[in-house]
């Protein structure tokens, strides 16, 4: 043993304390599931004639499957989504534009192999960004590191970086992450300064990383928001060479919701008065 652990130990703990020294040991070494089940385990395996080597593969396998549970669980937190939605709670008969067999496949997260980007395109309420956050969600679970932001605040972030002189280093930070996912690019216009921040950005993940981008603008009103028709250009060139396009138009699922309410308390409501 080192005089550095020696140093850390827990006074009064000696040879003779084989627990606390397990204990200590476990912590240092970072085997936090060890050191929860392996005394229960140990009762398990001795009731059951168990051998030492599979106690102990028993137990290994049991800090593995937490540790990919807790490396999923921080990388959904790093991604910071604004909240954690999946395919299970998508309703695919709500939005029939959008191709179902090619939203499952993307799920298995092959694109983010390749390099590939998607664009999400309709109007508002169609479910877009649960899409997005779905698709992102899975990639995290297949452990790719995921970033979600919308087109504005990343501007905005830029912006403020290139203030702080701190844009090199958010640059290479987003250029990083496996999947950028860039939301709401067309609700608000963007600066010059701006407009061509998102471009670099998009630009230094070319073939690098893959990008979803979602939007309530067809690709011939992006101009729009760019400002200028050259830039625009250049940053669908970028975008669209590898990419699936997830047609989305239809009705709001948000609205159709609130008339499916309305239309129930309404329901409600006439059956109080006629039983009143
Ligand atoms: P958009 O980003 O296209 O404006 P959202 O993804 O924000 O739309 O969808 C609006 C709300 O409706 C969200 O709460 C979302 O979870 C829900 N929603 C939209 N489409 C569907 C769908 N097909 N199935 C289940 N929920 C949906
Ligand atoms: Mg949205």
């Amino acid at each position: 043993m080192t005089r550095a652990a020696d140093d850390k130990m827990p006074a009064g703990t000696t040879a003779g304390t084989p627990q606390i020294l397990l204990a200590h040991h476990l912590k240092q070494l970072k085997l936090p599931t060890v050191l929860r089940e392996y005394e229960k385990l140990a009762r398990e395996c001795a009731r059951d004639g168990v051998d030492h080597t599979r106690y102990l593969l028993r137990l290994i396998e049991l800090e593995l499957i937490d540790r990919e549970r807790r490396t999923v669980e921080r990388r959904i937190r790093a991604a910071r989504f604004p909240a954690v939605k999946s395919l299970d709670t998508f309703d695919f008969t709500a939005i029939p534009s959008l191709n179902k067999m090619l939203v499952l496949e993307l799920a298995r997260c092959e694109y983010i192999l390749r390099r590939e980007n998607i664009i999400a395109l309709g109007n508002s309420g169609t479910g877009k960004t649960h899409a997005a956050l779905a698709l992102g969600l899975a990639a995290c679970q297949k452990g790719f590191t995921v970033a979600f932001t919308t087109a504005a605040a990343l501007v905005n972030q830029l912006m403020e970086a290139r203030d702080e002189k701190r844009l090199l280093k958010m640059q290479r930070d987003l250029a990083a992450v496996k999947l950028l996912i860039v939301d709401e690019l067309g609700y608000v216009p963007l600066s010059p300064t701006g407009a061509e921040l998102l471009f670099e950005t998009f630009s230094q993940r070319y073939e690098r990383g893959s990008t979803i981008v979602t939007s309530n603008l067809p690709f011939e009103d992006w101009t729009q928001v760019l400002g200028s028709e050259r830039l625009t250009g250049a940053l669908l060139d970028r975008l669209t060479h590898h990419v699936s396009i997830l047609t989305m138009n239809g009705d709001s699922y948000r609205l159709k919701q609130s008339a499916h309410r309305r239309r129930a308390t309404a329901a409600e409501q006439n059956q109080a008065t006629s039983t009143d």
